[in-house]
């Protein structure tokens, strides 16, 4: 089995605060978190039956739709799900060979492929469905905060985030250090009511989730087609001269 680090006071705990109210489920992130992880410190991440009746593949960042709610209280929220990178994670305390981790210096759960016997055992462990199996290489695989980009002094600053915060469009994906209560992410966390998925778990993840905020927003009511006094429901000769001054004026 093994170990966690020992907790250290003002450590760094990187990772990511997800707004389930500006989520417009466009899996743009999924896409980038694949194209950049293909190529980087976890790749490749295969596909299998691609173009069959059942394709599938790794992912670490899956995105999923669901109806909440009823009548006029009803909404789609978009869900998406990845490693949360938790403080008390039994994906690693399971892991017969030290091949899963949590390092100390930034908190980012890992897996060390030459390490892996692809056990699955983690997966059993991750109450988020979060591990991928590589079943090509045999081995684990999960998110990595895109640890080869947020430290890649080869790219602008700027680009040093997770690929699926750069290209989030609605930037409903924030990236920074949970463990400092003065960063940016942390206050988005305190003003908007940002919290633990399945908390009950108690494995403390490092990812928050920010809820969806009161829908106040109502369609107007639809308004009489115009028919510049011509009566709709009278008599034939009126519904066919509304039909022709409908026709005309569009
Ligand atoms: Fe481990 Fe799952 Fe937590 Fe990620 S989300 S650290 S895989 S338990
Ligand atoms: Fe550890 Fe690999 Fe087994 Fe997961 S599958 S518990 S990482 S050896």
């Amino acid at each position: 089995m093994t170990s966690l680090p020992t907790p250290r006071p003002g450590a760094k705990k990187l990772g990511l605060v997800i707004d389930l109210d500006t989520c417009v489920g466009c899996h743009a992130c999924a896409v980038n978190c694949k194209e950049w992880n293909n190529g980087g410190y976890p790749a490749p991440l295969p596909d299998y039956d691609p173009h069959g009746a059942k394709p599938d593949g790794v992912w670490f960042n899956r995105i999923h739709t669901y109806e909440a709610g009823e009548g006029a209280a009803g909404r789609t929220v978009h869900f998406p799900r990845s490693c949360l990178h938790c403080d008390e994670p039994a994906c690693v305390t399971v892991c017969p060979t030290g091949a899963s981790y949590k390092r100390a210096e930034d908190g980012i759960v890992l897996v060390n492929a030459d390490l892996c016997i692809g056990c699955k055992l983690c997966s059993w462990a991750c109450p988020y469905g979060a591990r991928e199996f590589d079943e090509d290489a045999g081995v684990m695989k999960k998110c990595t905060l895109c640890i080869d980009r947020i430290y890649n002094e080869t790219i602008p600053e700027a680009q040093r985030v997770p690929a699926c915060v750069a290209t989030c469009p609605a930037h409903a994906r924030h990236f920074g250090d949970l463990g400092d209560p003065e960063s940016a992410v942390s206050e988005l966390v305190r003003n908007r009511g940002g919290y633990d998925l399945m908390p009950e778990m108690g494995y403390r993840p490092v990812n928050k989730y920010l809820p969806p905020r009161k829908n106040t927003c109502r369609a107007p009511a639809l308004a009489e087609p115009a028919t510049n006094g011509v009566k709709e429901n009278g008599n034939v000769g009126d519904r066919l001269l509304a039909w022709l001054d409908r026709a005309l004026s569009s």
